[in-house]
């Protein structure tokens, strides 16, 4: 543990704030739902058929699952799942049959005190916080662990290619393997699920993994950063604009998705060079910001974030926003077009 000693008071921040749950979707159900409705469009032939067959749904109704399932906690009565009432959402209506919502249960009672933390492992699937300042994601970083964001892309590309699945996870089945790497990819292309600012006793920016500062705070993915107008940092980011929908794919973003070209490298590195471009995207995330504290809220310290220029970085928001999610509905396409190949 060569950080515990630099890192102080921040270490236990982190071990907390990973016990909150975060304030909004990844995206949004909308935005995964787009996401899912480019790769359905990315499709090959085989990789549908395989879908079909493993999952019987298209990528654009699979995509919203993994969110979903955080509806599930543990009651007298065991494990019970409830709608979430502060969202809403038809998205997660067809998972809520008798069948459905026993498989929701059943997955977070599988993946629940697995990682280390009493519960909700399955929540920390979705993220990596990774100081913004790095090049790249490294598993050994601050933010990074064995249950973060790529290690679950990492484990259900490994059932799918029939390898065992490493701990902390339990992924039961093809199909439930498929409704994860549907959500997950989104999340990996919202630059908050995967670059983080941390930030320091006097609320500037400061690289966790470089030894020598006496405190450092996390930001819970921008949860902690409130950005004005009742949002914070994470919201900002996960609210796409209401005109993009799942149903409406505009060409010039399916074009887009289209036209990327495909990692080269073996599929088995591509979580990891997917999450070092996110990390890259995240500066421009917090580039013209700057923080200072505000009251705590529920015990976890916040910050007021200040823009140089709001307007200009609203724009940019959006801009990027569409970017990052025709790079998801991509490399999902392209993910699943290599877990199933044309026959030889
Ligand atoms: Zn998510």
């Amino acid at each position: 543990m060569p950080h515990l000693k630099h890192m102080g008071l921040g270490i236990w921040l982190l071990v907390c704030a990973s016990l909150l749950p975060l304030s909004a979707f990844a995206w949004g159900h909308q935005g995964h739902m787009v996401v899912g409705a480019l790769a359905d469009q990315l499709l090959t032939p085989q990789a549908r058929a395989g879908l079909q067959k493993d999952l019987g749904l298209t990528l654009q109704q699979a995509a919203p699952w993994a969110d979903c399932a955080k509806g599930v906690g543990l009651g007298p009565r065991g494990f019970e799942y409830a709608a979430d009432e502060r969202w809403p959402s038809p998205a997660c209506t067809r998972f809520e049959t008798a069948q459905g919502t026993k498989a929701m249960q059943d997955y977070a009672r599988r993946n629940w005190n697995t990682c280390g933390q009493p519960r909700d492992c399955h929540k920390a699937y979705h993220y990596t916080d990774v100081a913004y300042q790095h090049a790249e994601y490294l598993a050994g970083y601050v933010g990074a662990n064995d249950h973060d964001l790529v290690h679950a892309i990492n484990a259900a590309i490994a059932k799918l290619q029939g390898r065992p699945v490493p701990r902390p996870f339990s992924i039961a089945s093809r199909g439930e393997a498929l409704l994860l790497l549907a959500h997950f990819i989104g999340d990996l292309h919202q630059p908050l699920h995967v670059g983080a600012v941390y930030l320091d006793a006097q609320s500037e920016p400061v690289d966790p993994d470089v030894p020598g500062h006496s405190e450092v705070f996390e930001t819970r993915g921008g949860n902690s950063l409130d950005a004005g107008h009742g949002s914070n940092l994470h919201a900002l980011w996960d609210d796409i604009p209401d005109k993009l929908r799942a149903d409406a794919i505009p060409a010039s973003l399916l074009q887009e998705a289209r036209a990327l070209r495909r990692s080269r490298a073996a599929v088995g590195r591509w979580a990891q060079i997917w999450a070092s471009d996110s990390v890259r995207t995240s500066t421009q995330v917090f580039a013209g910001l700057r923080f200072s504290p505000d009251a705590e809220q529920k015990g976890s310290r916040m910050w007021t974030v200040a823009f140089d220029d709001e307007a200009a970085y609203r724009d940019r928001l959006e801009q990027l926003q569409l970017h990052q999610l025709a790079k998801a509905g991509s490399r999902l396409a392209q993910l699943l077009n290599a877990l199933y190949p044309a026959p030889r």
